[in-house]
């Protein structure tokens, strides 16, 4: 084949832009400059295919071909990539899945606030600039009694702004059992290096005393700092100093003390473990100067790293030169509010992570009857056997680890195919369905479901075995 004399046979920019419809209603609602690059590439494409020597066929080569492969570049791209998906896992705060979902009230009040102009930075009655950091911390502290509080775009900022401010270039007292990686990138030491703050580790993985920390004190220390293990849970011959002695002796020695909580519980939650899991509130009483946590965990709100405590150590954070790089938007700050506001009018069922977590096993496995009531009622597809089981749901975000929360799910079967291939089926839907797959079984587990969901997951297990028998048929085997 001559490469030479097919190039020459693609089509024009213009004359591939000539066949398309007109934009607008009705038409195909791609911009002219967006559609313009989308012709460039595609012909571009075209034309390293044949001067590869590979013939794309005449049709390829049509202006009307190019026109179709524009639309359809245009259109994926402007589906973006992020997408709802249904989580059924059984795990409350799905780091991989966007933490907590907000509810359609927190979000409507935000969106009221941010369609228009806000006093985000002014002071309306005093005609002056004013403060993004002053918003949250009233409600905030009517929810966590504490001197002073504000927000930052993560947990991880808040923890790197109070030892930038309070340790820089000395030494921070840290148990060598607290040195936790949280979510594959948050690690403690490396944290503490980037501030610019010394690690000194003291007492053993499984146990270190007050004593310890009384003895890695010297002239250069500046902070005790304190972590909850979060993710993991050590069990046996385990040993900690605690929060209050941990406070006092930093207060003793005249040392700023931070304590990093992770999931910031602030409602009492009836789950295995709940009892044990620090609340901020109970940190600051134990006299910590600063307290960490996140927004999205446990609290159930937005991503933001919350920090309450003493008035002085918050307002130092507030002055360094980092919090203004941290520093969270309009967004953060509204759907903040309209999630506190929630924990104070007592309305956690519009906090859905904290909802999913107040739910009893009882109303979980009524979740379940439904769900297979309605698809047996909608007529069960051949091959399709649906049970109600017992299964253990969890927090999730480094929360309460190894303690398993009493839940029920649905869980799947497709006579012929493996389970493997039932998981991939609900993966492969629009929304895609996220269950379980654990000792040979997929169970979809509706404690996390939320409005509106009920009726995607009953039309998926209706059309299960067919998506199978197709996947089955396109993969050839
Ligand atoms: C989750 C967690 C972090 C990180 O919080 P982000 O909000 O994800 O930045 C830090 N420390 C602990 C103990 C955590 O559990």
């Amino acid at each position: 084949m001559d490469a030479r004399r097919t190039t020459r046979e693609l089509p024009a920019v213009n004359r591939v832009l000539r066949t398309l419809p007109p934009a607008g209603p009705g038409g195909h609602g791609a911009s002219r400059a967006a559609l313009v690059r989308a012709v460039r590439e595609a012909i571009a494409d075209l034309r390293r295919e044949v001067l590869a020597g590979r013939d794309p066929g005449p049709a390829a080569l049509a202006p009307e071909a190019v026109a179709a492969e524009a639309l359809r570049r245009v259109a994926t791209a402007a589906a973006g990539s992020l997408r709802t998906v249904v989580n059924l896992t059984g795990v409350v705060v799905h780091t991989n899945l966007g933490r907590s979902p907000l509810s359609r009230q927190v979000l409507s009040e935000t969106a009221d606030l941010l369609a228009g102009y806000t006093n985000l930075e002014y002071d309306v009655p005093a005609r002056r600039r004013g403060s993004r950091n002053d918003h949250v911390a009233s409600l905030l502290l009517r929810v966590v009694p504490a001197e002073a509080a504000f927000l930052v775009n993560n947990n991880a900022a808040a923890v790197l702004l109070a030892l930038a401010e309070l340790a820089r270039g000395r030494e921070v007292v840290v148990s060598r059992g607290e040195l936790v990686e949280i979510g594959g990138a948050f690690r403690i030491p490396d944290v503490m290096a980037a501030s610019g703050a010394r690690l000194v580790e003291v007492g053993t993985t499984n146990r270190t005393r007050i004593a310890d920390y009384e003895r890695a004190i010297g002239p250069d220390t500046a902070m005790l700092f304190k972590a909850h293990r979060s993710n993991f849970r050590m069990e046996g011959f385990v040993e900690d100093a605690s929060w209050e002695e941990v406070a006092a002796l930093a207060r003793g020695r005249g040392l700023s003390s931070v304590a990093d909580l992770g999931s910031g519980m602030l409602a009492d939650l009836p789950v295995p473990g709940a009892a044990d899991e620090p609340s901020p509130a109970a940190i600051v009483r134990a006299g910590f100067d600063v307290v960490c946590f996140s927004g999205d965990k446990m609290l159930g709100g937005p991503q933001a790293g919350v920090v309450v405590g003493l008035a002085d150590a918050v307002a130092r954070m507030k002055r360094h030169p980092l919090a203004r790089a941290l520093r969270v938007g309009s967004f953060t700050i509204a759907a903040m509010e309209a999630t506190l506001r929630r924990y104070l009018a007592g309305r956690l069922d519009e906090v859905p992570a904290v909802a999913a977590l107040l739910a009893p096993a009882s109303e979980v496995k009524a979740r379940c009857a439904r769900i297979v009531r309605r698809a047996r009622s909608s007529g069960l597809p051949a091959g399709l056997a649906l049970r109600v089981v017992s299964v253990a749901a969890e927090v999730g975000g480094g929360a309460l680890p190894g303690h398993g929360i009493p839940s029920h799910g649905v869980e799947v079967r497709v006579e012929g195919a493996s389970d493997a291939a039932v998981d991939a089926a609900l993966r492969a839907g629009d929304p895609p369905i996220l269950g379980r797959l654990t000792e040979g079984r997929v169970v979809l587990d509706p404690r996390t479901l939320l409005p509106g969901q009920e009726d995607v997951v009953v039309r998926a297990l209706l059309g299960l075995p067919a998506a199978i028998a197709e996947a089955t048929r396109d993969t050839g085997d």
